[in-house]
């Protein structure tokens, strides 16, 4: 796999974590130990403070959430997962009938994932499509090979991607999603600030992440005004340790948002912006 590729390794590995709490436990991924192992653990280990593994909770939980809430009210049928890494929502959570869910993924991590899935007999509760593609290209074609279709709305996961783009591919991401996008759809990204990226507190961290080969390239101060420039209006914009995005390990307090230089990230729902979509228009 490719470095980037490990690190929904451990991403899985803080889920095995919270799912041990047991009652206490934000979800249950009962697949998640024997897909972070054992790389996954490792890169934890070295790379956990910080509340590094209570916010991959926190997000975990809000994302889960985000699905429930965005199929509920039965307009969304579609979920595109992109980068869907390790993530194990369509074996874990409770679907529609009609409901697809797409994973995009680089080929050798999806080849990876199937190969553990299979020895641990999981069986999808819900209609699942591979889509092996390089985010960096032209996947969107591959994507509707695989049976998504851009008339109909579509909620977008995009779960501890966008930090590993340069701002260019971070745009390019984004804006694909907009093209792609039917009226009534949803996205749900996590971001960082540009302070973060810069602090002093992070730095050890992240010279570990450059060491692997996976900088932290992008971060934006302005998560509103970023994401409706590039077609997306903000529904919900949250900080970890606010409510309904906290944990009981979460460290840190949230900051007044006027204040400006302290690291943050945030959590985030979005709707597409009307005419942004190109429903119907061929495919680049
Ligand atoms: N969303 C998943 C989750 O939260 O468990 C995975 C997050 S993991 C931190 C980052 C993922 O991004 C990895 O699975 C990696 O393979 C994927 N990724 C990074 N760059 C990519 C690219 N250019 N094309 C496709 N996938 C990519």
């Amino acid at each position: 796999m490719e470095a980037v590729s490990y690190t929904a390794q451990w991403t899985a590995a803080a889920r095995a974590l919270e799912t041990e709490r047991g009652d206490r436990a934000a979800f249950l991924d009962p697949y998640a130990r024997t897909l972070a192992a054992p790389r996954g653990f490792e890169l934890l280990e070295k790379n956990r403070g910080g509340g590094l593994t209570a916010f991959i909770a926190i997000r975990t939980r809000y994302l889960d959430d985000t699905v429930r809430r965005t199929l509920a009210d039965g307009a969304v049928r579609q979920v595109v997962l992109v980068a869907a890494g390790m993530d194990t929502r369509a074996f874990r959570l409770d679907w529609p009938d009609e409901a697809t869910v797409y994973e995009v993924d680089l080929p050798a991590l999806l080849a990876e994932k199937r190969r553990r899935l299979a020895g641990l007999d999981a069986r999808p509760r819900v209609t699942r499509r591979e889509v092996a593609a390089d985010l960096r290209g032209p996947w969107l074609p591959t994507l509707e090979e695989a049976g998504f279709d851009r008339t109909r709305p579509v909620l977008w996961i995009v779960e501890g991607l966008m930090f590993f783009l340069t701002p260019d591919q971070a745009d390019g991401v984004l804006r694909t999603l907009g093209s792609a996008s039917a009226p009534g759809s949803r996205l749900a990204v996590d971001l960082v600030s540009q302070a973060l990226l810069r602090s002093p507190f992070s730095r050890e961290f992240r010279r570990g992440l450059e060491a692997d080969g996976t900088p932290w390239l992008f971060g934006t101060d302005e998560p509103e005004d970023y994401l409706t420039a590039r077609g997306w209006r903000p529904t919900d914009v949250r900080e970890p340790g606010e409510p309904d995005a906290t944990h009981a390990d979460w460290p840190f307090t949230v900051q007044p948002r006027e204040r400006r230089g302290p690291s943050r990230s945030w959590l985030i729902r979005a709707e597409s912006l009307p005419g942004t979509g190109h429903a119907g228009t061929r495919l680049p």
